[in-house]
Parts: C-alpha cells; structure tokens; sequence
C-alpha cells in the first residue's frame, strides 16, 4: 500500500499515519523528500487500515498494491515515466541511442568514438571509467584520470555520458562529470550502493544482474525510489543461461514483462547480451521493434586495439549500418531516431 499525504499536512497527520502504520503494517518506509509512505501489510489488514486511514484529513491518496513492487509498478504510476536531461527525453516516442566503447581509454579514442556516435543519431556516450572487471588482472579502467577526459570531450561534442559507478566512493567522485550514472550487472544487487544512488537524486541505468529475475531487479529498482529518486532506467544485458553461442542470452521478453508492470523506461545493451560483434545489430534491431526505449551499444574506433570487450563492439562502419537500418525500423513502428543535420542521411543496407 502507497499512502499520499498532502503536500503541507500537519505533523499532528504524521503522527496519526505513523501509529496506524506501527499498529498495522508488517514494514513501513516513509520516501525522503516527499510525503509517501510505502506500506507492507497482509490481506486481512487492509480493508480495517484504509478505513482508518481515509477518515484522516491530510491523507490524500491511497493506493492498494499488494505485490512486491511499490512505487515502481503501474499500480502506482498509470503513465511512463520520461527522464529529461538537458535536452534529452529518456522514455517518450525518440528511441535514444547510446553508444561508446567499453572502457576509456585516451581522449583521442573516446573522441573518435564520440564523433561516429554523434553522425549516427546517438545523444548520450557511453564510456567506463571504472571496470569492474572478472579478473583483477585485467585492464581497471582510467580511473579518476579519466573524468577530465569524460568532462571534456562530452563539452566539446554537446552529448551527455552515461558511465558506471562502482561504490559509493566513485559515486561521489563521478557525480558531477557523469549524466547518467550506470549501476553494473555486477552491482544490482549491491543494497546500500542502490540506496545512495537514490540519495544522490541523479538519473540511475540500472542493469539487469547476470542471474537476477525481473522481480529481483525490480525490486532493486525500487531501493532507488524508496530514497526519494524516479529517475531510473533499466537495462537489459542478457542473462546467464545454459547456452554458450553467446554470451548472455538476450531476454527480450523481459521488454514487454516490464512495459507491463513498471512506469520506469527500458533500454536494452544488446553488445554485452551477444559478445560477438556480428550478433549486435540483429539484437539491437529486434529490441527496438519489442519496445526498449533506446539502446546502450559498445562501439570503438578500432575494436582490435580495445584494452575491453573489443570482440563484442561494432567499428564504427558496422555500426553505421546498424543505425541506418535501426532507422527504418523505428521509423515503421511510428517512433522517432535522432538525425544531426550536419549527420548523413541514412543509407539503404539491404543486407549485412
Ligand atoms: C558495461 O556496460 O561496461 C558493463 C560492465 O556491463 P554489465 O554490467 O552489463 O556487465
Ligand atoms: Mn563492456
């Protein structure tokens, strides 16, 4: 149950909700920053605690949702959610398009990268700074160094960056040179990192976990909300099943599952789903026609040269073709692709 208290009720209200909340609910959270309570109860307490409740002045709205999901299910939210940052609108008609390499690596990499994405429609780079990475021998990313590089070429090309954060430490330190701060695979279950990202107010990519069930990431989803933060979008990066001809097995249902139960929008990384670069474009293509709001693709200049993931990006030939034909797609679903005018028009691949 979602309990709405007007905007300036009194604390004598408060303190009614609360003594109700303490006699009747098996867990109650009240969200920073906004007056919503997140109420846990069982079946045979909610009619009792709604008469309760409805009988108070100050309570504006409540809403029965008796599953797990609270504040991101539709039964809080009817409508989607859209996320507007600076000029770009996350979770509306556009299909957003992000794209980079896996890791930075120079400026001059990520601003070669920065330039194909640009030509081809995309608004937001992407780029890890920190790598968390399966073996702690393998390349850790820039690090801190690379903040000035993300700072300046986003500056310089007029794009926004999405990159991850790994613990609260390179949450802070990230905040003010990262749009969009990217909750790994590996992290989405980590509690209190979810909890200060929700603190932090700034707009989460929250990836799916290689074995997490949608309600799972749903649920970490909303450890984001509960701290007074909507602006959540989730990712899916493939899941680990028993097939190897990929990497991660894409979960397309998961689109239409989720368009379903949350507001929240839905891009899809098909790159880490495939691990080979040649199964990128189909993934990322039939994402789309399933629904994602966008797509989060890895693309390096010279994807041989990649200090990560270099078998799975596109070059930047490939993933030209990729959004030319995205283009048409988006275009048959009545859904729209940015163009550049100084961009190339779109050309025609019959085939790749
Ligand atoms: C990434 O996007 O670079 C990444 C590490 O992805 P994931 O967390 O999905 O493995
Ligand atoms: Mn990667």
């Amino acid at each position: 149950m979602i309990i709405q208290l007007d905007i300036n009720c009194p604390l004598k209200t408060k303190l009614e909700v609360a003594e109700i909340m303490r006699s009747h609910c098996v867990g109650s959270h009240w969200v920073p920053g906004k007056n919503i309570i997140v109420a846990e109860i069982s079946k045979d307490t909610m009619e009792d605690m709604q008469k309760r409740l409805k009988g108070i002045t100050g309570v504006r709205n409540i809403i029965n949702t008796m599953g797990p999901h609270k504040l991101v299910s539709r039964d809080y939210q009817r409508e989607n959610t859209v996320i507007k940052i600076k000029d770009v609108v996350i979770g509306g008609k556009e299909v957003i398009l992000m794209a980079g390499p896996c890791a930075l690596e120079s400026e001059d990499q990520f601003l070669r990268a920065a330039h194909t994405v640009k030509k081809c429609g995309g608004k937001i780079l992407r780029a890890g700074v920190f790598k968390p990475r399966t073996s702690p021998y393998s390349f850790q990313g820039m690090g801190v160094q690379g903040l000035e590089i993300i700072e300046k070429v986003k500056e310089e090309m007029g794009l926004l960056v999405v990159s991850e954060i790994i613990d609260s430490e390179t949450l802070s330190m990230a905040s003010p040179y990262f749009d969009i701060l990217q909750i790994g695979a590996r992290n989405m279950q980590n509690y209190p990192l979810l909890k200060e990202a929700g603190r932090s107010g700034k707009p989460i990519l929250l990836k799916r976990g290689m074995s997490a069930t949608i309600k799972e990431w749903l649920l970490a989803a909303e450890y984001i909300l509960s701290m007074g933060n909507s602006n959540v979008i989730l990712c899916e990066r493939g899941i680990r099943t028993y097939e190897t001809a990929t990497r991660n097995t894409l979960d397309l249902s998961a689109i239409p599952v989720l368009k379903e139960l949350t507001h929240l929008p839905i891009i899809v990384d098909p790159s880490h789903a495939a691990g080979k670069s040649n199964l990128v474009s189909p993934l990322a293509w039939a994402a789309v026609a399933a629904g994602a709001d966008g797509l989060l693709v890895e693309m390096h200049p010279e994807p041989e040269k990649a200090l990560c993931d270099g078998e799975q990006c596109l070059n930047p030939e490939t993933f030209k073709i990729m959004t030319s034909q995205l283009r048409q797609i988006v275009a048959a679903l009545g859904r729209e692709l940015h163009s550049y005018p100084e961009s190339t028009p779109a050309i025609y691949v019959k085939s790749l």
